[in-house]
């Protein structure tokens, strides 16, 4: 039986993971979950799967579990967030959580030598190096169960890196790629992603191609490749979902149904498969599989993150913070959807290069890139 965390359970990942776990109860055992609000939700995961170790964000809604269930451990606030992520009673953790909340306590796993499986992409984008030289330190294993890196990871098969001319990281393009980018964009709009159902935040970072920035970064760092070896592919299908292009000219892709509870399940249970139910492709179904290039002009966020790869880790931070901040104030219909990349350019602009080499320093910045966002956009 192997043990599982779940950073993020009542999250569409977290969801995810779940279905995985329910359909395979022989292999694993929950023993922590982590929620950020969704009492009701986490309540309903409790009974189902009987964890020792939860987490919520308010006092009031732990003191509520504390009293219906007796026999477990409940964590909340930031003291409580930094004791559940040091405890060390488990085989693999998915790190889940959404945006920045998700550094400190993926860093704490690691840095106790952990088996991480990462989701949450803005940890790479905002500690990278510091994530990837704490892994080697300690010896922990870091997995991916983001759709494209996991593909990434199974094109790779053990070969070196070395071996890698690029990295063809595809994109769906969002519900804008076929259509004008204006003002006028609603939320439910943006929130009506083509082909992946998912959280707010990142369905919003698909739409505005930031998503994509994203991994960029985050396959930088999995693979110990340049930026200059990643290669953003529109692939309005979502059926194939990464390539690597080796030095010969091979190109190895790896296609699939679109359901992240594949790639999760594949880093659940590294480095043997799982079977599932989800329906196979057929591929005399498939007409074409066109690949198309992404226009920067159009999706500024995507250049944004180009941008700022090219001006180093602190610029990173700043797109992250910026963008969770103005992402935020979009899905809560007080900033235009035109304002995310317009304020990010902004506050980008308003920083020289920093070296931040702790977690605390990233986190102290990543703080002070907030406030500057709300003062400049709000
Ligand atoms: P969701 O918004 O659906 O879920 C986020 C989860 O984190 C929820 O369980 C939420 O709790 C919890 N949470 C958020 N903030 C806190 C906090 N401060 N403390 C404790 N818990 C918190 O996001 P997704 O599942 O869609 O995405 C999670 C991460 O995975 C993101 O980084 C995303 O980019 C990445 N990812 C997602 C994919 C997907 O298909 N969804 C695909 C690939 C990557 P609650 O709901 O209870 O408030």
């Amino acid at each position: 039986m192997k043990k599982v965390a779940i950073f993020g359970s009542t999250g569409s990942i977290g969801e995810s993971t779940l279905n995985v776990i329910r359909e395979n109860k022989d292999k694993f055992e929950v023993v922590t979950l982590v929620a950020g609000k969704n009492i009701e939700k986490l309540i309903e995961q409790i009974k189902e799967f009987q964890p020792k170790n939860v987490y919520i964000i308010d006092k009031e809604n732990a003191d509520r579990l504390k009293e219906t269930f007796k026999n477990i451990n409940i964590y909340y606030g930031d003291v409580g967030m930094e004791e559940i992520s040091q405890l060390v009673d488990f085989d693999i953790s998915i790190s889940a959580l959404v945006g920045i909340a998700g550094l400190k306590p993926t860093y704490n796993m690691i840095k106790n030598g952990k088996t991480v499986a990462l989701a949450n992409k803005e940890v790479l984008v905002a500690g990278g190096e510091l994530i990837m030289k704490t892994a080697k330190e300690n010896n922990a294993k870091l997995l991916t169960v983001d759709s494209e890196h996991s593909a990434i990871m199974q094109c790779l098969n053990g070969e070196e890196n070395n071996e890698i001319d690029k990295i063809l990281l595809t994109a769906s393009g969002g519900p804008f790629f076929d259509k004008e980018i204006t003002d006028k964009i609603t939320v439910e709009e943006a929130l009506n992603h083509p082909t992946w159902s998912m959280g707010k935040k990142v369905t919003i970072d698909s739409s505005t191609m930031m998503n994509k920035g994203f991994e960029v970064i985050e396959a930088k760092w999995l693979f110990n490749v340049e930026p200059s070896q990643i290669e953003v592919v529109v692939h309005r299908k979502s059926l194939v979902h990464s390539m690597v292009q080796f030095k010969d000219g091979t190109i190895m892709a790896n296609i699939g149904p679109k359901s992240m509870q594949i790639p999760i399940a594949y880093a659940l249970n590294f480095p043997n498969r799982l079977p599932n139910n989800i329906e196979k492709l057929n591929l005399f179904e498939i007409v074409d599989l066109k690949f198309e290039k992404p226009d920067l002009n159009k999706f500024k966020c995507l250049q944004l993150a180009y941008e700022a790869i090219k001006r180093g880790h602190s610029f990173q931070v700043v797109l992250n913070a910026a963008n969770e901040v103005l992402v935020d104030s979009f899905l809560n219909k007080k900033i235009k959807y035109t304002d995310i990349p317009l304020g990010i350019e902004k506050v980008m602009n308003c920083y020289e290069k920093r070296q931040l080499k702790t977690v605390e320093e990233i986190l102290d910045f990543d703080k002070e890139v907030r406030e500057k966002t709300r003062e400049i956009m709000m």
